[in-house]
């Protein structure tokens, strides 16, 4: 049976790298989530952003044929200003993230930056000008130190050190017995939800882009740790284009304007302000999230009390 347990384990540990191996490429592919027909036009010609100011004109979006997802899509996030969009899972959020990226062409309809169609401009350029703290970072298994560095590959380590300490996770890493080189990802240190987006806010300060999108976590972290992150992302989104993707109305009160998504198309829109005193679907979403957080807040009341 001896004999038998030895190569066992062997395939075990072959098949556990191989597998890893795959989970590392699937997490890029997840990352850069590009369908292969997106291609630069031949006459394509680097972005020039100058305030960054982002368009949405009368977009269309399906994903399949016989599936809309988006339609009449139009909206603006004036250089430097913050737009948030909300609305019930599966409204379209997402997508409109990944229509701007150019991972999909629209259907009909255009997107610019700076007045250039996305479709006009190289990928490379594109991609180099945005920014996104995802809902879920993927974390490659290799060092803090790199895993920051993704942001910026030509960074130098006082450079990464610097964003992680702006981040207000360079403490932490200081603390670790490798510091910098501690490994993490599946195979070494796992960090929690809040360090990982500590590790995505640094990653975009190194990259610096004039335009931002914000993804924001589903997973609720607790509260104080979501109210730091949150006043991170805000320093980052300072005097940056920034698109939030919204789940929690508590982040975006302060937006210039809000969208409010249902079904593919714009229900609603305004400041916080408007929208509660129109008394609509917004409204009744903020009513609701209130009523949960409070809920929530009285059970550890009680939890605590006993
Ligand atoms: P959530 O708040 O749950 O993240 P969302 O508003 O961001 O939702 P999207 O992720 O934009 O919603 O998805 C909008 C719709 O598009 C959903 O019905 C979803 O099933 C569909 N969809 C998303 N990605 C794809 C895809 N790659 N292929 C086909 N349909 C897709």
């Amino acid at each position: 049976l001896m004999q038998l347990a030895i190569p066992l384990n062997f395939i075990g540990f072959i098949y556990r790298e191989i597998r890893q191996g795959l989970a590392d490429i699937e997490q890029m592919f997840d990352l850069l989530d590009q369908p292969a027909e997106i291609v630069d036009a031949p006459n394509a010609v680097p972005l020039k952003v100058i305030g960054g100011a982002v368009r949405f004109e009368d977009v269309v979006f399906s994903y399949d044929p016989d599936r809309r997802i988006l339609s009449g899509i139009s909206f603006e996030v004036p250089a430097g200003r913050t737009v948030a969009i909300v609305g019930p899972s599966g409204a379209g959020k997402s997508t409109l993230s990944r229509l701007l990226f150019r991972f999909y062409d629209v259907t009909s309809g255009r997107i610019t930056i700076d007045g250039q169609d996305v479709r006009d401009v190289t990928q490379e350029s594109l991609r180099a000008a945005i920014g996104m703290v995802p809902q879920d970072t993927v974390l490659f298994n290799d060092s803090i130190l790199y895993n920051i560095r993704y942001g910026r590959p030509s960074a130098s380590d006082d450079e990464v050190r610097e964003a992680a300490r702006q981040a207000r996770i360079g403490h932490f890493v200081e603390s670790l017995p490798q510091g910098y080189a501690s490994q993490v990802g599946e195979r070494g240190l796992k960090l929690s939800g809040g360090e990982k987006q500590r590790v995505a806010i640094a990653r975009t300060i190194l990259k610096a882009p004039p335009i931002l999108i914000l993804d924001e976590a589903t997973s609720a972290l607790d509260t104080n740790t979501e109210r730091e992150i949150q006043a991170e992302l805000d320093r980052v989104a300072e005097g940056r284009t920034t698109l939030v993707i919204a789940h929690r109305l508590s982040t975006v009160v302060g937006a210039d304007e809000i969208i409010v998504l249902e079904k593919g198309r714009i229900a609603e829109r305004g400041t916080h302000a408007a929208l509660i005193a129109a008394g609509g679907l917004y409204a009744t979403m903020w009513d609701r999230q209130r009523a949960a957080a409070d809920a929530e807040e009285q059970l550890k009341r009680a939890i605590a009390e006993d």
